[in-house]
């Protein structure tokens, strides 16, 4: 399913092929992030068209939003949304701990109040893993239990065991599904959880390791800790994880931050950021972030990005995107949307030519000097 194609002579920077049953993936690869089952503001052909292999659908959203006898009677969420290559879901944990009202845990499962109606759930790790199979996702995510920063070593260490158990529950609820029911090649990734300590993340991964996943993701980073934090845990733990298997670190991140995860052997990403800042009139460059709306751009007649060969950047100028966000027109968010999301999947592609030259440190070099400087002037 996975293969470990080249590896950057003068690095850990890899690239890789991961087999999926809608289609195949090059990585690194960025996976652009449809919250409410949509990537904000766009259309699904035009983010095939600007490079996406897979897109993440949040479960926690879809699972209370239409629900799943909605999802059932579409047949799946691909055809729901009118995407047909590889979706990705995560299992739901992030959005209990972050968004849901009054929840508790037990070793059983979680249970959570919806934060749109206040209406109560209880979902175990099994509940978790029949919903993906029925939105019918090319990879699943187990049910984790994600900390926030900072974390005392004893909260990190319950939660870690807690998720090592429920991976452990999941893992074999998947191989019963694929039994009894359709065979479906649908892959489940392990989360390694341990917050920001070192010994906790390796007994996660050798626990994990053992299960034997398709897959590992690096959770828990992301939450609120300082970029050097981030990267050391992302650094110790891809040291970790076996060499022929995809490493996606979840919520990852920035452009800077993407760059300096593939450095640290990491193969998969995906971010909110291009779609919620697009919203917000900021366009990210080569030469660093743009607020659209300011002044200096009223008669900059350049495109957001003469680096850039998206339609927009192709067909508009700053002066038409800034008056459209001034004007409150729709066409605004989603232009400034469409170029984010292409930037990011543009620098995966750039990244990904570079490790097959084994130039990656040099690309890494010059693309952190030009989007680090014109970000701070
Ligand atoms: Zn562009």
């Amino acid at each position: 399913m996975f293969t470990l194609v080249h590896q950057d002579k003068n690095g850990k920077a890899r690239l890789g092929k991961l087999v999926t049953e809608h289609g195949e993936i090059d990585t690194p690869t960025f996976m652009p992030v449809g919250t409410h089952a949509t990537i904000k503001g766009l259309y699904p052909k035009d983010v095939e068209e600007a490079g996406a292999q897979i897109m993440l659908s949040n479960t926690y959203h879809v699972f209370l939003r239409p629900g799943m006898d909605v999802i059932r009677k579409a047949g799946g969420l691909h055809k729901f949304i009118s995407w047909g290559k590889p979706i990705l879901t995560d299992s739901g944990g992030y959005q209990v701990f972050s968004l849901a009202l009054l929840r508790k845990l037990s070793d059983k499962g979680v249970e959570f109040q919806s934060h749109i109606d206040g209406f109560k759930h209880f979902l175990t790790p099994e509940d978790v893993i029949d919903i993906q199979s029925d939105l019918g996702s090319d990879i699943m995510m187990p049910l984790d239990e994600c900390v926030h920063y900072p974390c005392t070593k004893d909260h990190g260490e319950v939660a870690m065991k807690r998720t090592v158990i429920w991976a452990k529950r999941s893992h074999k609820h998947m191989l019963e599904h694929k039994k009894n029911g359709p065979t479906r090649k649908q892959l489940l990734f392990g989360i390694v959880q341990g917050a920001t300590y070192e010994d906790l993340r390796w007994v996660c991964a050798k626990e994990l390791i053992d299960i034997d996943f398709d897959g590992y993701s690096i959770g828990g980073v992301s939450v609120g800790e300082p970029s050097d934090l981030i990267y050391n845990i992302l650094d110790f733990t891809a040291g970790l994880l076996p060499q022929g298997k995809p490493r996606y670190a979840m919520g990852i991140g920035y452009p800077a931050d993407i760059v300096e995860a593939v450095d640290r052997g990491i193969d998969m990403f995906d971010c909110v950021v291009p779609t919620r800042y697009g919203r917000n009139g900021t366009a990210f460059t080569s030469g660093g972030k743009i607020p659209i709306r300011n002044a200096p751009y009223a008669e900059d007649f350049k495109p957001l990005d003469e680096q850039c060969s998206c339609y927009v950047c192709k067909n508009f100028s700053r002066a038409y995107l800034r008056h459209l966000f001034n004007a409150q027109e729709m066409l605004g968010l989603t232009l400034l949307s469409l170029h984010n999301v292409y930037f990011f999947l543009d620098l995966t592609r750039n990244i990904r030519e570079a490790i097959k030259q084994d130039k990656f440190k040099e690309f890494k070099k010059i693309f952190l000097k030009r989007y680090n400087e014109s970000f701070s002037s």
